[in-house]
């Protein structure tokens, strides 16, 4: 019978604090030494999803490591394969919530995109997580073992490795600090990620960009900023009446000076909203310091709204414009788009009958 207390999860724990923790276990139980190495292999290396698997280990010990530790393992409630080859796993926590994550394939990469928190208070208005609301924070040991699923899921699938993982899935992850900064650290030097390959993506929260800015390791920060000046802003990430846009930048030139970081911008392309030409070039006035380039994303439509995707024309014309201002931008492509791969709508489909809030008006 497992104790009462709650147990330490083995993979939400920095590899140094894992391998002291299995060394104290296995002193006490008067084990070789090398049985730490058997169980962090089996964890970093060969993504056992529970100690049963850990089938060179004793019997008694597997049975002695299940009584002393937790280990978060990934339990899928529903994959969805795109036919561009984009896959979705949807993953059910212990308590029920369900949380997403996405594998993006393209020529040179494999890109996961993980999950945070369950649902997310940001409640940005053009986002469908936003819509459904807040329900808890993910520990470290629930955001890596996304990663540790979607892995092996992608090896038994015929994918190559996952190369790059951006925090852009459900939730803010900059309002998930006790989490997520030891999450960059596991990936980093427990499964190898480097940290160039990581992002965290933010609508801005201040302090959390401090505290990346202050880590030695290059991790790679998004910022959602989506307009180019507070009114605007303000009316489509409610976070900026708390942050504001001189807050942020403010912030953004510290992890910049910070050196070797790289920012990236996102901006959400939204029909007559986000994408008048004026707003392009304010735009390009605003990001001209940053050695930093924008993505735009085409709006995903999401049930209840009258917003749509900006025209193919006037996406164009936004990057000329963005271009002719010598301010690089991508249009990001929407991907999977069959099994409704965009941030929060296959748990949307899947809560379906929770009520949104309220739109705001622009
Ligand atoms: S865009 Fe990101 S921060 Fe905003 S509501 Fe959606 S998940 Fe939360």
């Amino acid at each position: 019978m497992k104790p009462e207390a709650p147990q330490t999860d083995l993979i939400g724990l920095l590899p140094e604090e894992a391998e002291a923790a299995l060394r104290a276990h296995f002193g006490r139980r008067g084990q070789p030494a090398f049985r730490v190495k058997q169980v962090l292999r089996w964890i970093y290396e060969r993504e056992a999803f529970g100690f049963h698997e850990m089938t060179d280990l004793p019997l008694a010990e597997r049975t002695a490591l299940d009584e002393a530790f937790a280990f978060t393992a990934p339990e899928p409630s529903k994959i969805s394969r795109s036919v561009d080859g984009t896959a979705k796993h949807l993953w059910r926590l212990t308590d029920g919530e369900l949380i997403e994550s996405v594998l993006i394939p393209t020529q040179t990469r494999l890109t996961l995109c993980i999950s945070s928190q369950a649902g997310c208070a940001m409640a940005c208005t053009f986002c469908a997580t936003g819509w459904a609301g807040y329900r808890r924070q993910l520990t470290a040991g629930e955001i890596v073992s996304q990663f540790r699923g979607a892995r092996r899921w992608a090896r038994e699938n015929g994918y190559e490795d996952i190369t790059n993982i951006v925090f852009m899935g459900m939730g803010e992850p900059l309002m998930n600090p006790k989490a997520v900064f030891p999450t960059l650290r596991i990936l980093n030097q427990g499964y190898g990620m480097g940290a160039r390959r990581i992002t965290v993506s933010t609508v801005g929260v201040v302090p959390g960009i401090q505290r990346m800015a202050e880590m030695p390791e290059q991790f790679r920060l998004a910022v959602s900023l989506h307009a180019p000046n507070h009114e605007l802003r303000q009316k489509l990430i409610p976070l900026e009446k708390k942050y504001d846009l001189d807050e942020l930048l403010d912030a953004l030139r510290r992890f910049d000076a910070a050196g070797g970081k790289r920012i990236t911008f996102e901006y959400v392309m939204i029909d007559g909203v986000t994408d008048l030409p004026e707003l392009a070039d304010e735009l390009a006035e605003v990001i001209r310091e940053f050695n930093a380039f924008v993505n735009l994303i085409p709006f995903n439509p999401i049930p209840g709204t009258e917003w749509r995707p900006s025209k193919r024309q006037r996406l164009n014309y936004f990057v000329e414009r963005l271009e002719s201002r010598g301010i690089s931008a991508f249009v990001r492509e929407s991907r999977g788009s069959d099994i409704a791969a965009a941030c929060g709508q296959l748990r949307a489909e899947v809560t379906q009958g929770r009520k949104p809030v309220q739109m705001g008006s622009i």
